[in-house]
């Protein structure tokens, strides 16, 4: 098999252990009220990987990640540094809806974690952008980080060098897109910061 047709293979694989989670704690609410996991899309190429939460509803609903509120900022802020969505690859640490949106569980964090984990191994990206804190959390701790761990009020904007099992990557720390709905000022402070995320692609 070559390389590529793997790669593939391997994603597809993910998806399908995802879709037959049935030990996650949020399989049933999935199947009960008809929802998608959210497994990512994108470029398998992709130099970024943004990495974000969990599925709102929106995103149960189709099985594509940031597709509402925050999804549409998220479109805002990669046109405004001018990366198409369709170069980069958009995922999620929880691939199931959390029941109301709450913030993911620990349990769920550890279940849903190592499929990201092995997302970011065949697709290689060249920086990981971490978008608010769960992500950070996870992230910086998978990349031995723990101990620069802060609040993300202190942590937003910057991007850290890290190892990844296939070399020398970047993690950007953002603020989570949907922080910019009921929060103004949140906006032009993530607008701001991803004019970092731009200067750290270009190197
Ligand atoms: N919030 C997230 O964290 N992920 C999505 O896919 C949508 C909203």
């Amino acid at each position: 098999m070559t390389k590529l047709a793997n790669k593939e293979e391997e994603l597809r694989k993910i998806k399908e252990e995802v879709i037959n989670l049935k030990n996650s704690p949020l399989y049933e609410y999935r199947t009960k009220n008809k929802f998608y996991p959210v497994i990512g899309e994108g470029n398998h190429e992709a130099k970024i990987m943004f990495i974000g939460e969990a599925p709102g509803k929106n995103e149960a609903l189709t099985g594509r990640p940031f597709c509402g509120a925050a999804g549409k900022f998220l479109d805002e802020l990669l046109k405004s540094i001018n990366i198409n969505r369709s170069d980069v690859y958009i995922t999620n640490i929880v691939k199931d809806r959390p029941p109301e949106n709450r913030d993911p569980f620990p349990e769920e964090i550890s279940i849903y974690g190592p499929f990201l984990d092995r997302q970011i191994e065949l697709i290689k990206p060249e920086v990981l952008v971490a978008l608010g804190r769960f992500s950070m959390k996870y992230l910086m701790e998978k990349f031995g980080l723990t101990e620069k761990l802060d609040l993300i009020s202190r942590l937003h904007g910057r991007s850290f060098e890290v190892t990844a099992p296939y070399g020398k990557i970047y993690l950007f720390i953002s603020y989570h897109p949907a922080t910019a709905l009921y929060d103004s000022s949140a906006r032009e402070t993530i607008l701001k910061d991803f004019k970092n995320l731009k200067a750290l692609i270009k190197n």
